[in-house]
């Protein structure tokens, strides 16, 4: 069809077979995985998705793709019932309701890529695995460690819940239109068990928040309120270091002693 490209949207269709091929590989679909797509677009991704799947869930949010879609996707044009198509925000889908063991994709909008990372999160007890592609800066601060420019909160929330392994780079012209930035390809996986479990995870939220808010300054002082020296004392942590010098345990052991004030 003709579809002029919504920049609203983050649409930023893929193209390249070869990068499409790999893509689809990483994520091994098998017949009966229950799936769910997000932004399946004009189905580059889809297509090769539902050749080796029995069914697949799709989150669209394009009223102009729906509609495209529910013909193109129409029983007598593939095998029926092979796909379900939601209308609707990703942002506000509730991906629990699709049932357990998800496994979640999608070439996502990158205008939205943080919130819906972390909406997934909130979806998470669902989840068994997402392969997502984002700008590629995205998945190096997913995937970074302590002591790095690119460690930050969204590092500590996404580690804290979940396994990740950069996969693949993906060039701007594996799209059109080609976006301004490199692409990569992550897949995440949710801990089995929490390496480091924290009491009370709003309190985890809440220090992880405040120490990145301002990231040169120390955690003296954006601690400030929430943490005092005798604190640190007690949690032998220097109060002189920066947000991106404490690893996940550091400040999972932070929100315990606070919880326990
Ligand atoms: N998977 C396709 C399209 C990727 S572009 C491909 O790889 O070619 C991103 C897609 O996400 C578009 O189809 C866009 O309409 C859709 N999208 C954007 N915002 C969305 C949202 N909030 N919820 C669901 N889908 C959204």
């Amino acid at each position: 069809m003709k579809h002029i490209a919504k920049k609203r949207f983050g649409q930023n269709f893929l193209t390249d077979q070869s990068v499409i091929a790999s893509l689809v590989e990483a994520i091994s679909p098998k017949a009966d995985d229950l799936m769910v797509e997000i932004g399946p677009g004009l189905g580059a991704l889809t297509k090769p998705l539902l050749k080796k799947l029995n069914h697949l869930h799709v989150v669209e949010i394009d009223r102009d793709i729906i509609a495209w879609m529910q013909k193109e996707y129409a029983p007598s044009n593939g095998k029926p019932g092979n796909i379900t198509i939601h209308n609707a925000d990703a942002l506000k889908f509730d991906f629990t309701s699709l049932g357990n063991n998800l496994r979640v994709t999608g070439n996502l909008p990158y205008n939205i890529s943080t919130p819906i990372l972390f909406h997934l999160l909130d979806n998470v007890s669902s989840i068994t695995d997402m392969h997502f592609m984002l700008q590629k800066e995205v998945v190096e601060r997913m995937v970074a460690e302590p002591y790095t420019p690119a460690y930050g909160r969204l590092s500590v929330m996404l580690q804290y819940r979940l396994k990740m392994d950069y996969l693949i780079t993906v060039p701007p012209e594996a799209f059109v239109p080609a976006p301004k930035v490199e692409s990569a390809f992550v897949r995440c996986v949710p801990h089995a068990n929490l390496p480091f479990v924290a009491n009370d995870e709003t309190m985890f939220a809440k220090v992880v928040l405040a120490a990145f808010g301002q990231r040169r300054k120390t955690l003296r002082n954006t601690l400030k309120g929430l943490l005092e020296d005798d604190g640190f004392t007690a949690l032998n942590i220097n109060s002189q270091l920066r947000a991106e010098n404490l690893s996940v345990a550091d400040f999972v052991a932070i929100a315990n002693y606070l919880h326990k004030l």
